[in-house]
């Protein structure tokens, strides 16, 4: 059976554990071709069009998978991964949205809800409908998530030791060794990037944002590169929580880059029309008030042009190093 994955929303971050869990079982997994001009075009024509762009591009990347030829295009009904905590209404409602904006995908849509407190979802029930479907038993279903668990925390591990994702997924799949990647940085000053997965790690959305700041000289960290740990202390135990789970994430990791002396600035890349950016985006220019440390904002939508974004990127990394040159010559207190 060929099980479809849409190379958008959260691939970026749980691609991995996919690939193995369907793989453990015997399936074709194919993926989406990478994003671009003409596929979110596709997208946009079928949707509406006050949603948020990643979204328009998600249904870019279901179209290419129904041309593909796949059995199901797996879409899963992210709901919470931490207790208290939910996903943007945009993912809890996504197979629908999709179901109903492109007819061709309605029996195709493969889906079960992620529920529970366990950030790999790998909880078996939350897996369970998929048995019936795709003629496994529940003995392979639980050894096949076992597999994918594993797979996929390893994964994290080198993540959170620095490396991008990209990095990560070739170093799992034994592709570069950590010191073939590390031998190829070199690096002025420390940006710390902010964004979700699929705004920072999508090339065509991002415009290549990493490689193009990594030529600049521009040592890149990102908020999966941190330990949860790390995180959760960032946040005052009596303030209100934020309780979108990626978007939580992107604030707690803004505040360790803002205390961190080594992280010289930070950009916050995030899309047009999305909601939860629009306050947590508030509160990290908030917060670069109080800890002073040069910030950014870059709002990408799908007519955004390439000359746009990276003029500013140069103007701000140029800003920066400026500025660490005169304080290493004691021009600035
Ligand atoms: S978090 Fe923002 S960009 Fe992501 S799906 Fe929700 S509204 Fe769209």
């Amino acid at each position: 059976m060929r099980i479809g994955l849409p190379r958008a929303l959260i691939f970026y971050y749980y691609y991995p554990l996919w690939k193995s869990f369907f793989e453990n079982l015997g399936m074709d997994v194919v993926v989406s071709d990478v994003t671009s001009k003409e596929l979110i075009e596709k997208g946009i024509k079928v949707t509406v069009p006050e949603i948020c762009v990643p979204i328009k591009i998600f249904n870019g990347h279901v179209i290419n998978l129904l041309s593909k030829n796949v059995d199901y295009v797996f879409i899963p009904r992210f709901v919470s991964i931490d207790r208290g905590e939910w996903f943007c209404p945009k993912f809890i409602g996504l197979p629908d949205l999709v179901k109903y904006t492109i007819e061709e995908a309605k029996e195709r849509i493969l889906t079960i809800d992620i529920k529970g407190k366990r950030e790999d979802t790998c909880n078996w029930r939350n897996y369970r409908p998929l048995c019936n479907i795709l003629h496994v038993s529940e003995k392979q279903l639980k050894k096949a998530l076992k597999n994918a668990s594993e797979y996929w925390h390893q994964f994290r591990q080198y993540s959170m030791e620095g490396f991008t994702i990209e990095e990560a997924m070739q170093i799992c799949d034994n592709k570069l060794t950590r010191n073939q990647i590390l031998s190829q940085r070199s690096s002025e000053i420390t940006i710390g990037l902010l964004g979700y997965v699929y705004n920072i790690y999508d090339p065509f959305v991002s415009m290549d944002i990493i490689p193009k700041m990594r030529s600049m000289g521009v040592n890149i960290i990102t908020f999966e590169m941190l330990k949860e740990e790390e995180m959760s202390r960032q946040l005052p135990r009596k303030s209100k929580n934020i309780y979108w789970t990626f978007s939580k994430k992107i604030h707690q990791s803004a505040r360790v880059f803002m205390k961190e002396r080594n992280v010289d600035g930070l950009i916050h890349v995030t899309a047009f029309g999305c909601g939860p950016d629009s306050i947590v985006g508030k509160m990290i220019e908030l917060d670069s008030d109080v800890y002073q440390k040069p910030f950014m904002t870059i709002r990408v939508d799908e007519h955004t042009g390439e000359s746009h974004l990276i003029t500013r990127v140069e103007a701000f990394v140029d800003m920066i190093k400026r500025k660490k040159y005169s304080e290493k010559r004691g021009e600035i207190a």
